[in-house]
Formats: C-alpha cells, sequence, structure tokens
C-alpha cells in the first residue's frame, strides 16, 4: 500500500467524518488528519475501563509507521515475551516471542492506551466531539449531509467520506444497509485488581481451557493485572449477578491460575478492584464498505479475545482506511474494494485459524463450548 503523502485540497466541511474514537477510529483519524479535515465523534465523553489489554508483536512496525513508537514507549506498558498455556492437556506450553522478528508485545493500561490514542488524534489536528451522536445521515450523491448532536446542539455538516469505528455495535454500517453476523455468543466476565506478588506470571499471558470456557490472565502495568472467563452467554457459570469473591474464588481453584497469581495481594486492595461484562463473540460486518463509506476495528470484524488481535486489527484497518480514503480524495482510486478484498481476506484466514485453535482441546466435546465447531453427524459418533 501507498503510504499517505501530500495534503488535500479543501473543499468541504469535513473531507472525513469517524464516529467511534477507539483504536481503529483513531489509528484512521491520525493517519488522515495531517492531510484533511476530519471530524471523530464518540458517544463518551472519555474512554472508560476495559478488558483488552494485550498487543501483538506485529504492532510494534504499524506503531513504527505511523510514528508513534516513541511516545508509545513512554506510557509505560510492559513488555510481553510470550504465551502460556494448559490446553487440550494438562501439561504446561510456552510459546514465546524470542524468534518473532517484530520483537516482543506488550501488555498495556488498556484505559490510558485509549487516552493517549484520543489525545495523539487530537493532537495531529483532529476534531473531535465527545460525547456526540449521529443523528441523522443523507446522501447527496457526491457526499453526505450529516447532523451530530453534541451538548444538545444540533449540527450539520457537509462530509465526503464516513468511517464506522463504533466497534461491535456498527450502528453507522448498519444504517447504510450493512448486516452484522455473529459467529457464536462468546461473553467475558472480568476481573481487575492489584497484584504485587508472584514472580512467575510475569512477562507472559497465561490462558487455561477448562469444561464451560477458558480462563485468562496477564500482568498490566501499575502493578495490576487481569483475570477473565470466556464462556457462552447461555453458559451456566455466566451470572451477570456474581460478585468478584464468587469470580475469584473459582478463579482461585484453577491450579495454573493459581500458580500464576498472588490471590493474596490480588484482594488485599477490595476498593481497586474493577469488574466488567462483555460480549466477546467473532462477528463480522458485510458489505463493510459502500460509496464513501467504510467500517474498520470491530466494526468491521470482531474476533474472540483468544487471537488477541483485536488491538492490531484496529489499528491496522484504521491505517488501510486512511490509505484508502486519501486515495480516493486525491482522485486515484475511485472505490474502497480493494479495502474490502483486505478485510475479506483478513476474515476467511481468522476463521480457519479459530476452528483450529478450539478444535486443539478435546477433552470436553460433549460440552456445548467445546462442540461448537464440530458437525453434528460428527459429533452424534463420537
Ligand atoms: C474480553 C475482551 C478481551 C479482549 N482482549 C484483547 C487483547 O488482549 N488484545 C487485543 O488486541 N484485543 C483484545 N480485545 C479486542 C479489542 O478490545 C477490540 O478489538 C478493540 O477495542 C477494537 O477497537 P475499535 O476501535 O474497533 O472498537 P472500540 O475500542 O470498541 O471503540 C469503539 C468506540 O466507538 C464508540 N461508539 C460506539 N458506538 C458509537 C456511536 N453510535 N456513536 C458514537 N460513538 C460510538 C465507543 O464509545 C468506543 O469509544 C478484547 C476484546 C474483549 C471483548
Amino acid at each position: 500500500m501507498n503510504r499517505v503523502s501530500t495534503p488535500l485540497k479543501q473543499m468541504i466541511d469535513f473531507e472525513v467524518l469517524i464516529v467511534g474514537a477507539g483504536s481503529a477510529g483513531c489509528s484512521a483519524a491520525l493517519n488522515l488528519a495531517r492531510f484533511c479535515r476530519v471530524l471523530m465523534i464518540d458517544r463518551q465523553a472519555n474512554p472508560v475501563p476495559r478488558a483488552g489489554e494485550s498487543l501483538l508483536p506485529a504492532a510494534n512496525k504499524l506503531l513504527t509507521d505511523m510514528g508513534l513508537m516513541d511516545t508509545f514507549v513512554q506510557q509505560g506498558a510492559l513488555p510481553c515475551y510470550g504465551n502460556r498455556s494448559r490446553w487440550g492437556s494438562d501439561r504446561v506450553q510456552e510459546t514465546d516471542f524470542l524468534r518473532d522478528p517484530a520483537g516482543h508485545g506488550w501488555h498495556l493500561d488498556r484505559l490510558q492506551w485509549d487516552i493517549w490514542l484520543r489525545a495523539t488524534a487530537e493532537e495531529r489536528g483532529t476534531t473531535l466531539l465527545a460525547p456526540a451522536r449521529l443523528e441523522s445521515v443523507e446522501w447527496m450523491g457526491t457526499y453526505w449531509n450529516v447532523c451530530v448532536a453534541a451538548n444538545q446542539v444540533y449540527t450539520m455538516y457537509k462530509v465526503r467520506c464516513l468511517v464506522d469505528a463504533g466497534g461491535r455495535t456498527p450502528g453507522l454500517a448498519k444504517r447504510l444497509g450493512a448486516v452484522r453476523t455473529s459467529l457464536d455468543n462468546l461473553v467475558c466476565h472480568w476481573v481487575l485488581g492489584s497484584d504485587q506478588g508472584n514472580e512467575q506470571g510475569q512477562g507472559l499471558s497465561y490462558i487455561e481451557s477448562a469444561p464451560n470456557g477458558w480462563w485468562y490472565t496477564a500482568p498490566t502495568p501499575h502493578q495490576q493485572r487481569i483475570i477473565a472467563f470466556h464462556t457462552l452467554a447461555n453458559a451456566p457459570f455466566m451470572d451477570r449477578k456474581q460478585t468478584v469473591s464468587t469470580f475469584l474464588k473459582a478463579a482461585g481453584s484453577v491450579q495454573g491460575l493459581r500458580e500464576n497469581i498472588d490471590f493474596q495481594t490480588f484482594t488485599q486492595q477490595p476498593e481497586c478492584i474493577i469488574q466488567g461484562y462483555t460480549a466477546a463473540n467473532s462477528a463480522y460486518t458485510r458489505p463493510v464498505a459502500g460509496p464513501q463509506w467504510l467500517a474498520i476495528g470491530d466494526a468491521a470484524l470482531s474476533f474472540d479475545p483468544l487471537a488477541a488481535q483485536g488491538i492490531f486489527n484496529a489499528l491496522y484497518t484504521g491505517l488501510a482506511a486512511a490509505e484508502s480514503i486519501y486515495q480516493f480524495l486525491s482522485g486515484t482510486m475511485q472505490d474502497f474494494s480493494e479495502y474490502e478484498q483486505t478485510i475479506a481476506a483478513i476474515g476467511a484466514t481468522y476463521q480457519i485459524h479459530l476452528k483450529q485453535w478450539y478444535e486443539a482441546e478435546q477433552r470436553w466435546l460433549k460440552m456445548p463450548f467445546w462442540n461448537r465447531f464440530i458437525p453434528t453427524a460428527k459429533l452424534e459418533q463420537k
């Protein structure tokens, strides 16, 4: 792909409106704002705490290409040297990033990451409105008329291109006729707390399969740690009323988690513990682009957290969209079909890998969580 290189002639209010100021929206905004006028809106005044803190080594190149690596390193993310798992058997397995040419990955302070990306997009020239929402959108043949509500003020803008970066609920793309398809109903209950003890669990992500789903834990900056359980939305374990203490009791009964986590320090400061429930399903949007609009990040393609690929994909598709939009605005590209092909290829590869990851666990094939990928006929023979 060509890198964005020269400023565009200013024509209308904003060349680009981005709905959603997460990793994807900010990636697109900070890459485009140096060359054209970008308006980005988000329904949240500020980012909120959430799960999702492992950044793949491959993101290092993207951050470098975007001129972000130096300031990223100053944010104090922890190096992630690899993954440890009990998956498919009780044996502990480790894969490290030692031979990865991209270097090591990272464990982020996710809230700080989201705040930093928003600030960077603004520093690069993006106009950010938050909280704000898209009231209406109308296609005018060569541009869009949009109405944005912020602080109870309604403002009309003429915009050349629209970007849906709204995450797992791509409202804009749906409004433009796209359809969202979910591949499963995976959900996640996560808890973030203090972790000052166990050396064993530092520098690695840990994953362990269980009859109803799988556990995950990783250290995060400021001596914190996330513990998460992933299961199906209708599974008995997924009780939204479950308290932190019952969650931690269940986590504490898992051998691998006990080895990696100092549960005593984790529970010492209960007032510092944050928890959340969230959808974590795989899903895709079709079409992912149309005349003068496209969807990026989770709005285009949402990944199972097992892939730890969502933030990388958000950065990547944000950059790819910025390049496509730049080429469109400068007249060297007529539509976004190349972008659509890129997303289709990522989606197809991802689905193959997803099936392979889950098929690697064969111990609980009678359980609904683990037989999702097995054709019914084969299941009956088991
Ligand atoms: C449990 C869990 C664990 C995960 N773990 C990892 C991990 O370890 N590593 C990893 O790489 N990925 C992980 N992910 C995935 C990762 O968090 C997402 O892929 C990533 O956040 C996608 O970025 P995004 O910008 O596309 O969407 P989001 O980060 O969801 O941002 C969307 C933004 O749009 C805003 N918005 C939504 N609708 C509207 C609207 N109508 N109007 C205005 N604004 C709107 C939202 O407020 C939000 O700010 C995990 C996901 C889950 C659920």
